[in-house]
């Protein structure tokens, strides 16, 4: 496996591999590798002739006061993780050569963006979807995988895509988690051993509200009061940012669950210094037959 830092070389042997005819898969990713990212190569490794992934910790997508500078990093390991799982350049930019000193061009879908994260961080997105646009327009990946974990994201990137008539493929992979149920994050670093035990709280508590739907439980607020109730005796370090249910794809909320398809409960928690998101999907009796 080889590092790539600057934007030239890398470009260079894009544009061989598509002179070559080479296809090529894209895994985004900020760094300090889980199961959740190899998880990623795993699933991008068989889509593409060559496999890339960018590690970029990108500072547009942070807000002032947010963890863009403690945000945990380790090149050596994450080197060493990609190339047990087949990743064939890792692409490490700097953020002095991708973004001018005046940059002043943005990407954004606000009305995707408005909702979940993007209401509690409201420049998060159009730094996620300017980053992956610059990736896409420089590699010309004819796939790229994103994560579940993140699923405003994946949706945002999804309509970028669409609306934008970019050639990629978006293939998304499920959540990978710890054996408690506990999402994968390079955020669970933050822990301290107290949180990281309550932290399994955080996905019984969604879980909750999958079984009260599942057994026919439509109205938002009942399972939004449970799963909050749930969390406040099991999870009592937790700080709610926000906890919602919205359509899985326009992501607007839902007061009350359609009989006949599936719903997305999503969430952010502050635990500590880390803020925690995960979602699950409600899926009602009706919608299984
Ligand atoms: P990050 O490095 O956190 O920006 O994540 C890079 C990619 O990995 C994104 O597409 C995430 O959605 C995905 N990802 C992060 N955590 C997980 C996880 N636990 N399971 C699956 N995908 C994940």
């Amino acid at each position: 496996m080889q590092i790539i830092d600057n934007l030239a070389e890398m470009l260079a042997l894009c544009q061989k591999w598509q002179r070559d005819e080479e296809s090529l898969v894209l895994v985004p990713t900020m760094g300090y590798y889980h199961s959740g990212h190899t998880s990623l190569f795993d699933r991008a490794k068989p889509l593409a002739r060559h496999l890339v992934a960018s590690l970029f910790v990108n500072p547009m997508q942070f807000a002032p006061g947010e963890d863009f500078e403690a945000y945990p990093r380790d090149l050596d390991r994450d080197a060493k993780l990609a190339k047990e799982h087949g990743v064939e350049i890792l692409f490490t930019p700097k953020a002095s050569e991708l973004y001018l000193a005046d940059h002043a061009t943005w990407i954004e879908v606000p009305s995707l963006a408005q909702y979940l994260c993007g209401a509690s961080r409201p420049t998060h997105f159009r730094g996620v979807c300017t980053v992956v646009f610059k990736f896409f327009h420089l590699l010309k990946p004819d796939f790229a995988v994103f994560g579940e974990k993140d699923w405003q994201q994946q949706i945002i990137i999804k309509r970028m895509v669409k609306d934008l008539g970019l050639p990629v493929e978006i293939v998304t992979v499920p959540t990978a988690r710890e054996a408690d149920g506990l999402a994968m994050s390079s955020r669970n670093a933050f822990l301290t051993k107290k949180e990281r035990e309550q932290a399994s709280q955080l996905y019984k508590g969604l879980q909750s509200a999958a079984l009260l739907a599942s057994h026919g439980e439509c109205l938002a607020n009942v399972l939004k009061n449970t799963v909050r109730a749930y969390w406040e005796k099991f999870l009592p370090l937790g700080k709610v940012d926000y906890l919602e249910i919205v359509h899985p794809e326009k992501l607007n909320p839902v007061e009350s669950l359609p009989s006949k398809e599936a719903s997305l409960m999503a969430c952010a928690v502050y635990l500590g210094k880390a803020r925690l998101i995960d979602n699950i999907l409600l899926i009602p009796n009706k919608a299984k037959s």
